[in-house]
Parts: structure tokens; C-alpha cells; sequence
């Protein structure tokens, strides 16, 4: 297992999609996912050129943030991926650049009172379930096109948060679930692109990102639209802790 030669084929793959699609390779933003891997596996992603990271858990990235920035030059971009408790806000703040999971307009107020306090604004994305997965965080979504009982709701909260000072909403991202053929998860990212056009249009909110595909779905999600891109074990490979 090469770390190198995995970004290097995930470049690859991700310069195909967007040939498919008819985009601009720079339009897609790799994210390494790093989660259980340790700081050495990140600086070897940083020196092939990777800058954005993806994290779930705020205790394992009290360890490893403050570590990989003291051992690499090059400037990280470290993006929280996971449900974040209400009670780690302060401690997400200190380590990450941007929260991309960001699932109630509850922890919406409390990231913004807390970037307020520093001065800061935060980027952040909504989690949004539109595969209608029980299992899943982020706000409900299934159905928004038909029935007014879930856009309305689903629009006001957006638009809740898009108020908020301290807070910058980038866009949305969503889980796909996980399934044998990833052409299954084609209908889940083009009905994530949909929302976000509609949202972006009825709200007035530009809205400009789109975090969805993983390893074993990322090319369908960057012929959907996807903007950022979360890819782990192709990058680092199989996790061995069970997260
Ligand atoms: C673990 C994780 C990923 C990466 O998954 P892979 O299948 O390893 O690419 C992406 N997004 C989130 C939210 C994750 O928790």
C-alpha cells in the first residue's frame, strides 16, 4: 500500500468523472479522510499535494491536528465530517477549519455564539438525509419535492441558519447509503444536487457546495455535481478500529 500512488490513482479517477461530465477537474476538491489512520499517513497525503482533511470524532482529532501541524509545512485544511456533539462545539472551533455535518439548527446557534466570541466566521455545510435512512444524522429530506410538510420546514431551518452571524453556510452534504453497485447511489446525489438548486433559488443563497462520494461511489457523485469529495480507504486503506 502505496499512499502516493493511491492519491495518484484517485486523481485519476476523478479526472475521468469529471471528463464524463464535462467539468473542470479543479472544480472537485479531494478530501482525505483520515479517520483511525495516524499523523504519519497524513503527512505523507500532504506531501502528494492533498490539503484537505476529514475527521469524525473531536477526541481523535485533539491528538492528531495539533501533532500533524507541528511536523508539516504545508497549510491543512482540517474539515469536521461527523456528528458533533453540542458540548465539543468549543473544542471542534479550535481544531477544525470548516464543520460539514452539521445536522440541527441547535448546534447551528451554538457554533454561531461560539465563532462569534472569537471573532471568527465559520464555514460550514448542512447534513442533509435524503435517502430517508433511519440510521442516518442531518435534517429530513426525503420527499422534499412533493410534499410542503417537508420542504417548508427543511427551507426555514436553512434559512435559520443562513441568519445566524458568526457563520458562513458553504452548502450541503449527505451520506449515500452503502450498497453493492454504486450506480444505486446515483438517484441519492442527483436528488442532493436538485435540493441544492432549489434551496440556493427559493432562499436566495448561493450555496455553492456539494460534499458527497466515498470511496466506492465518489465517480457518480462527481457526475452529479459533487464539489468536495470524502475518500478514506482508497486513499489510506481499510480501516482496522470499526468507525
Ligand atoms: C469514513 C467517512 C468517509 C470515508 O469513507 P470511505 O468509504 O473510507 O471513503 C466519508 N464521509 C464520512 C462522513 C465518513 O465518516
Amino acid at each position: 500500500m502505496n499512499i502516493h500512488e493511491n492519491i495518484e490513482r484517485v486523481r485519476e479517477h476523478i479526472a475521468a468523472a469529471c471528463a464524463r461530465a464535462g467539468r473542470d477537474p479543479d472544480s472537485v476538491t479531494l478530501v482525505a479522510v483520515s479517520k483511525t489512520h495516524p499523523v504519519e499517513s497524513v503527512l505523507l497525503a500532504a506531501e502528494a499535494g492533498v490539503q484537505h482533511f476529514g475527521e469524525n470524532r473531536v477526541e481523535e482529532a485533539q491528538s492528531k491536528i495539533p501533532a500533524a501541524g507541528l511536523r508539516t509545512a504545508h497549510s491543512l485544511t482540517w474539515r469536521m465530517i461527523g456528528h458533533l456533539q453540542s458540548r465539543k462545539v468549543k473544542d471542534a472551533l479550535a481544531l477544525f477549519q470548516t464543520i460539514d455535518s452539521v445536522d440541527s439548527v441547535r448546534l447551528a446557534e451554538k457554533l454561531s455564539r461560539a465563532a462569534a466570541e472569537t471573532g471568527s466566521t465559520l464555514d460550514i455545510l448542512l447534513e442533509v438525509n435524503v435517502s430517508g435512512e433511519a440510521s442516518k444524522y442531518g435534517f429530513q429530506a426525503t420527499g422534499w419535492r412533493t410534499e410542503t410538510a417537508v420542504r417548508e420546514p427543511l427551507f426555514q431551518a436553512i434559512q435559520a441558519i443562513a441568519q445566524l452571524p458568526g457563520l458562513q453556510v458553504r452548502g450541503l452534504m449527505t451520506m449515500a447509503p452503502i450498497v453493492d453497485d454504486m450506480e444505486q447511489t446515483r438517484p441519492v446525489f442527483a436528488e442532493l444536487a436538485a435540493l441544492r438548486a432549489a434551496a440556493a433559488e427559493a432562499l436566495g443563497l448561493p450555496l455553492p457546495d456539494l460534499s458527497m462520494g466515498m470511496t466506492d461511489d465518489y465517480p457518480v457523485a462527481i457526475e452529479e455535481g459533487a464539489t468536495l469529495i470524502r475518500v478514506g480507504r482508497a486513499i489510506f486503506g481499510e480501516r482496522v478500529t470499526n468507525n
